[in-house]
């Protein structure tokens, strides 16, 4: 298990940002059911041998290390059987496919591992406690991703109150004040709801359940924001995607319509799906708020409580 010794040696750099880590935690059938993930590490002597496969591993590609939680015992429960260990993502035995995306840039990645092999001395908390680390994980991901994400609110503000149609300005409409007035009070909340946490982490708490309300809000107002911006923007807002990939290719516009062409909406609008998934879907933050945070039923978990290798993973006719 991590010593104080290797906690001396990799902390600093990782908060200084001299090296880089990343997260190897999703894998092609274990997103949201994380749990479910299979990615194997097996002792052998005083180390552990890793095989298996992440994916969408961002900044894989240029990380020094990761975290990665893989399955230890498959036949306990599945949140039981896992652990935790970091990694050198040099090493022999770790292959890292960039993935490329829609837009030409590639911000995540695929990841083998084949044979990897590590000593224990790199194991993050218990054998078969990994869960307990990847929850404290996840939710210091959700906090970073609420408390820094912005919402679009002050810029669009700023945007309604300068852009006029032939009915006269924008920010005179009942039906835009009234909409901008419900995202400011939100944006409001965001802002004063990361503050608590800010000053509860001050004093030596941990990020709980709660964190999970600002990225799901921030994301979806993100959304909302982005999209009325460029329904405002008429034929604009196309022209202004339009200028985006100009100006990606080294074009310049001038002009009153630069604000517009900068993209700044169109940017949000793209990348406001990502929020929504990324450290967790909307469906499963809000299952966390209901079940966590608010104390209702929990949703139904047929596969709780069965030992991982006894969960089917055919259907009868695949088996057949
Ligand atoms: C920009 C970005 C960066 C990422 N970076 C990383 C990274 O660095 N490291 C990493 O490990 N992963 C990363 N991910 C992966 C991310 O964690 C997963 O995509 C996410 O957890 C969802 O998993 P999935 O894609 O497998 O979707 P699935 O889990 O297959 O979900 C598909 C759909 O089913 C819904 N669903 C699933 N279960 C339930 C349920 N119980 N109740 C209701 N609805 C449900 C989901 O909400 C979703 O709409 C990243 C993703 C994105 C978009």
């Amino acid at each position: 298990m991590a010593t104080f010794r290797l906690q001396r040696r990799y902390l600093p750099p990782l908060a200084s940002g001299e090296e880089i880590w990343c997260q190897l935690f999703s894998e092609p059938s274990a997103g949201s059911d994380l749990a479910g993930l299979r990615t194997r590490a097996e002792r052998r002597g005083e180390d552990w041998v890793i095989n298996g496969q992440k994916i969408w591993t961002s900044g894989a590609h240029f990380s020094d290390f990761g975290i990665l939680i893989t399955r230890t015992d498959p036949a306990v429960p599945k949140h039981q059987g896992l652990t935790m260990f970091f990694i050198d993502m040099k090493s022999k035995g770790v292959d890292i496919r960039p993935i490329k995306q829609v837009n030409g840039q590639s911000g995540f990645n695929e990841v083998y591992f084949t044979d990897l092999r590590i000593p224990d001395s790199q194991r993050l908390g218990k054998v078969g406690g990994g869960w307990r680390v990847s929850l404290t994980t996840l939710m210091n991901e959700r906090l970073s991703i609420g408390a820094n994400m912005p919402t679009g609110f002050p810029e669009l503000f700023d945007f309604c109150c300068r852009f006029a149609t032939a009915d006269g300005p924008i920010i005179e409409d009942r039906a835009i004040r009234s909409r901008l007035a419900t995202w400011a009070v939100r944006a409001s909340g965001l802002k004063y709801t990361a503050f608590r946490t800010i000053s509860a982490l001050s004093k030596g708490e941990t990020p709980g359940p709660e964190n999970s309300i600002g990225e799901l809000v921030a994301g979806t107002t993100m959304q909302e924001i982005a999209t009325l911006a460029l329904d405002l923007q008429g034929q604009m807002g196309v022209l202004s995607m339009f200028a985006l990939d100009l100006m990606g290719q080294g074009g310049v516009l001038q002009g009153e319509d630069q604000t517009e062409a900068s993209g700044r909406f169109q940017r949000m609008l793209l990348r406001s799906p990502a929020t929504r998934i990324e450290g967790g879907t909307d469906e499963i933050l809000r299952n966390i708020i209901a079940e966590r945070v608010l104390g209702l039923p929990p949703d139904i978990r047929v596969d709780k409580d069965v030992a991982f290798n006894r969960i089917p993973t055919t259907t009868r006719r695949e088996r057949s």
